[in-house]
Parts: C-alpha cells; sequence; structure tokens
C-alpha cells in the first residue's frame, strides 16, 4: 500500500489564467482562438479541475485558507465584446465562473468591439461572470503619481457600480504594470491586485502583485497549458524586490527565501530571462539571489523561475517577477 505523500512541501495555491480576445480574427498577441479556448476548458473538466470564481479566491487568501486541489481561476481583461458572444457560453456549458475586468472608459454603448451594458447585465446574471476593475483609461499605473492612480480607481469604480449589480473591488492593473505608490495604496483599501506574470497565487504571494498565466494561441498551446495549469506554488518566506519599477543596477538582483522545502531541489532551481543566455544564480541556505547577465532592455522583462516537485511527476514550482525599464 501506498503512503499518501506529505502535503507539508507545497504551499497550497491556485493558477490564474488570463485571457484578452477570443476570436479567429483579432490581434495575435492577444487572442486566442474558439477552437483552442474550447479545448482548454475540455481539459479542465476532464482533469477535474476546481474552477472558483474570485469571490471565493479572495476568501482563502484573505482567511489563509487552503486552496482546493486543482483550483483555478479564469479571467478576460478588457471587457471585448467577442469574450461575450464566444467565450462565455462554453463556460456556461461547463458551469465555469469567470471573472472580467473592464477598463470603464471603453465600455459603454458606443463601441461595437466592447461589451455593451445589456451584455453585462446578462453575464453577470445568467452566466456566472463577476465583474471587476481595469483602471478607467488603462494607462499603465507605473506612468501616473499617486493621486492619478486614485482618480483612476475613483472613476473606475463609480462607472462599474453603473454598469454591474455588485462589482468585485479587487484590480488587473493595465498591461500588468504596477508600482510600489499603486501596490501600497491598493493595500491600504484592501484590494487584491493582478498582474500579467507568470506564476501560482497562494498566500505566499504579494496580494497586490498577484500572477496569472497569460493565454494566448502562442502561450496557450495544450502542451504548455497543460503544464501550467498543473504549477505548484513555491513556499516563498520573502522576495525583494516588490517593486518592478525600481531599478537601482540594471541588471537587477532577484533576492527570494524559501520556507523549509523537501519538494525541490535546489539545485534543480532553473531561471530564465526572455532572450538571454539563463541568470547567473546564487544560493546561500535558503535563499537565492538571480541576476541577469545582460542590462534589461527598454520595456518588461520577467524573470522565470521554476522547479521540479521531487513527488509529483510532471508537475513544476514556478514563480515570476517583472522588471520594468
Ligand atoms: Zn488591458
Amino acid at each position: 500500500m501506498l503512503m499518501l505523500a506529505s502535503s507539508v512541501h507545497a504551499s497550497s495555491g491556485c493558477i490564474g489564467l488570463m485571457y484578452h480576445h477570443v476570436a479567429d480574427n483579432t490581434p495575435a498577441s492577444t487572442t486566442i482562438s474558439v477552437d483552442l479556448f474550447r479545448q482548454h476548458l475540455a481539459y479542465l473538466a476532464e482533469n477535474q479541475h476546481s474552477v472558483i470564481d474570485l469571490k471565493t479566491l479572495e476568501s482563502h487568501l484573505k482567511n489563509k485558507t487552503e486552496f482546493p486541489e486543482k483550483c483555478v481561476f479564469i479571467t478576460f481583461d478588457d471587457g471585448y465584446a467577442d469574450v461575450y458572444l464566444n467565450a462565455l457560453p462554453l463556460l456556461k456549458q461547463h458551469n465555469f465562473p469567470s471573472t472580467i475586468f473592464l477598463p470603464t472608459q471603453n465600455i459603454g454603448e458606443q463601441s461595437v468591439n466592447y461589451m455593451n451594458h445589456a451584455q453585462i447585465q446578462h453575464a453577470e446574471k445568467e452566466m456566472n461572470v463577476t465583474f471587476a476593475g481595469h483602471s478607467h483609461t488603462h494607462t499603465s499605473f507605473v506612468k501616473l503619481n499617486k493621486e492619478e492612480i486614485e482618480q483612476e480607481l475613483k472613476l473606475s469604480e463609480q462607472k462599474l457600480h453603473k454598469l454591474s449589480q455588485s462589482p468585485h473591488s479587487a484590480i488587473a492593473y493595465p498591461y500588468g504594470e504596477y508600482s510600489q505608490t499603486a501596490m501600497d495604496l491598493l493595500k491600504t483599501q484592501n484590494r487584491l491586485g493582478f498582474g500579467q506574470h507568470s506564476g501560482v497565487v497562494s498566500t505566499d504571494s504579494v496580494y497586490q502583485a498577484l500572477p496569472r498565466f497569460p493565454m494566448s494561441n502562442l502561450y496557450g498551446r495544450m502542451k504548455n497549458f497543460a503544464l501550467k495549469v498543473n504549477t505548484l506554488a513555491f513556499p516563498i518566506e520573502h522576495y525583494s524586490p516588490q517593486d518592478p519599477s525600481v531599478m537601482a543596477e540594471n541588471p537587477p538582483t532577484l533576492e527570494i527565501s524559501f520556507k523549509e522545502n523537501t519538494d525541490f531541489n535546489p539545485s534543480q532551481l532553473n531561471c530564465f530571462v526572455a532572450g538571454q543566455t539563463p541568470p547567473i544564480i546564487v544560493w546561500n541556505n535558503r535563499t537565492v539571489r538571480i541576476t541577469a547577465q545582460d542590462a534589461l532592455p527598454k520595456g518588461r522583462t520577467k524573470y522565470n523561475c521554476t522547479a521540479p516537485s521531487q513527488t509529483q511527476r510532471g508537475r513544476y514550482y514556478w514563480f515570476s517577477q517583472q522588471f520594468l525599464n
């Protein structure tokens, strides 16, 4: 008889999926085809993943309770009409809840590209959709000062309350970009903040810098998808820097301190920086320092780190930190 593996090694977590367009004729980098999206949902159903809504996710985070096994949450940024037309009926077939983050200035009665008020109300009532904010003007928060971010949040909230019966207070940052100022502001308001960097949401996450796996035709191919929805949350004590927009040195050093853990082998920690040779990794007890070999280019760059689970074959721990230059 097999002994059950001890559960102390992994921090319980939930995998966020982030989509934009679900269509066959929209910009490639932010689009997943209807057929591939259908395959994603079929995979989640066949493999008995627990798809939870935003309220449930928040409750686990705030009460620090265990997530269900194989936990997943599904999100869409920008509120495109094609999501309403193509994605929501498929989600409904599976009874999967989802969240749509709306940039409120774009949402109205005029544009056919975005969901209109009637569609939002129908989605909320009949399709188990939660609506939440994606700022008002969809300007990167990194370009805004504290007062401007406050204004974005306020305008967004006012309009969301007109569009939706009970909008959620969480925010998806425009372009997934956030600063310490934005994180601090959300924290004082007790609100969750979502980025667009890979990784697993857990009670070890910084709640104003929550990861979601971006999904598109390129990043959402079935093999990649299966890998990502089965990732595990690294047990993290602390990491720095938490603010992606401050780069005292270029390339920056990411420092991660892990909680005691026997399920991954430090020598198997594998990190990568897009477009570069692998970064330099230096361990000191349970703390690792990761530094890219070359200066980071203008714009967004992510450090991604993975390690295979020792007890669960084919499953990987995954952590990612974004830097903005
Ligand atoms: Zn957006």
